[in-house]
């Protein structure tokens, strides 16, 4: 009721080792916990459960006590959502200057989710905090106007839950030669890991690849954001059957997700997960840390724990698993890798590394913290050296200032009154061949 459940039957009978439950990975990444509740929450809502409290009322507390549950971390509401025409553009974010967010209405959801999900909001909470877009249009004008943009990130939720004529409506407009600054097209997904059927032998999965394979005929990168958290989501065969289907797109299939207490805090389960994933030809990509959101407080380690996992896991695998990069905080300046401890002028420091910034000159800089061993998230941390701020502190102030630059109201081109509809398509026999499940 406050923060969202939702399992599939794939995930019950494939992936969770019910003899080990409570205490599975798996069990612990899809089903609540108690814990996932503050005290003062959890005693609240069952005090009105026990007391036969009407399903309003219980409503109602939960609404409350996910309006302090940090709902859009990082600034995403404040910063990220760009404006043109003096309007917020919907179901858009722009917070890096190479990469735009899309969020599809119909993809606002996932085929199970995650009890550390920093979505969540876009499953529980009312419409009007959501971020969605029901039509292309208003993206479509927005790309027209920012030839800095290189890569689109279909997200979500998940995407994939989408059918693939739904899907294909967002995509193709993108495909548009007045868009021919959009060099890549990547799609967030679970879809892997929740339903590898989406790949395989849902009624449309073919077409999901023929979509794919028409975005690169276009000249352009097909990337599959695949979450992955655990090394046991990999393991049945039908998962290397859907991988080996998409890699025969073209589409190259990059890994990521945050490190979490219950679910893969540990070398070992990211060592086998990197190792697993070089075997089956996909990119691991990121190691991110719990988001502050949620139930963050129930899922989160430390950031120095967080380190020695990363690096204990990143010592294992060959070169071609050290594409890895982590472990890596989303937070409101970018997105901040903690690359090491150090000792420096006598004091023990975290060195950190922008990855990605919302000032681009960021990206790459080295900077220091205060060593601390509870600290989780980047506003837990202070500069080290006797320092005041951290070098980007300033112009972060200045940047929250004027944001959203696109407020001012900027010059569309013709707007595109009617985008193309969906092109006719004839079905490719080379490829139905191809794709042919054995
Ligand atoms: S797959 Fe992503 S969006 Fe979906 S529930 Fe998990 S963390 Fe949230």
């Amino acid at each position: 009721m406050v923060l969202p459940f939702r399992v599939n039957e794939y995930v019950i009978r494939e992936l969770i080792d019910w003899s080990a439950a409570p205490n599975d990975p798996i069990y612990n990444l899809v089903f609540p916990q108690p814990g996932m509740l503050l005290p003062g929450h959890l005693s609240r809502i069952t005090g009105l459960i026990s007391t036969g409290s009407s399903e309003a009322e219980l409503k109602r507390a939960a609404r409350e006590i996910q309006l302090t549950l940090n709902a859009h971390p990082a600034g995403q509401k404040e910063l990220n959502v760009p404006w043109m025409d003096g309007r917020p553009v919907q179901g858009v974010q722009h917070k890096y200057r190479e990469t735009v967010l899309f969020f599809p209405a119909a993809g606002q959801s996932c085929h199970s989710y995650c009890m550390y999900c920093f979505r969540w909001a876009q499953f529980a909470r009312p419409d009007r905090f959501r971020f969605e877009a029901h039509q292309p249009i208003a993206l479509v004008q927005y790309l027209q106007v920012h030839p800095e943009v290189s890569s689109v990130l279909i997200t979500g939720g998940d995407p994939l839950v989408m059918s693939t004529e739904v899907l294909r409506q967002f995509v193709e407009p993108l495909l548009d030669p007045s868009l021919n600054h959009i060099q890549s097209i990547r799609f967030g997904t679970k879809s892997l890991s929740y339903w590898p059927h989406r790949f395989v032998s849902d009624s449309d999965a073919d077409d999901l690849l023929m979509l794919f394979e028409e975005i690169q005929a276009t000249g352009r990168h097909v990337a599959l954001m695949a979450h992955v958290s655990h090394p046991r989501e990999l393991e049945p065969p039908i998962v290397a059957e859907a991988i080996r289907r998409i890699r025969g797109t073209g589409a190259v299939i990059r890994t990521q997700s945050p490190v979490v207490r219950g679910v893969n805090d540990g070398v070992g389960p990211w060592t086998t997960l990197w190792k697993t994933q070089v075997r089956l030809g996909l990119v691991p990509y990121y190691m991110f840390v719990a988001r502050d959101t949620g139930a963050q407080h129930h899922f989160k380690i430390s950031l120095a724990e967080a380190l020695e996992i990363f690096s204990g896991a990143y010592r294992q695998v060959s070169g071609l698993g050290r594409t890895a990069r982590g472990p890596v905080m989303s937070a409101t300046p970018g997105k901040v890798a903690v690359t090491g401890v150090s000792r420096m002028k006598g004091e023990e420091v975290f060195v950190l590394s922008f990855l990605q910034g919302r000032d681009p000159s960021w990206v790459g800089q080295p900077f220091f913290a205060r060593f601390d061993p509870d600290a989780a998230w980047l506003d837990e941390l202070r500069p080290a050296f006797g320092d005041s701020e951290f070098f980007f502190e300033a112009r972060l102030r200045e940047i929250k200032a004027t944001l959203p630059a696109g407020r001012s109201p900027q010059s569309v081109p013709p707007l595109l009154r009617t985008l193309p509809g969906p092109k006719p398509r004839t079905p490719n026999p080379a490829w139905r061949r191809k794709l042919r499940k054995s």
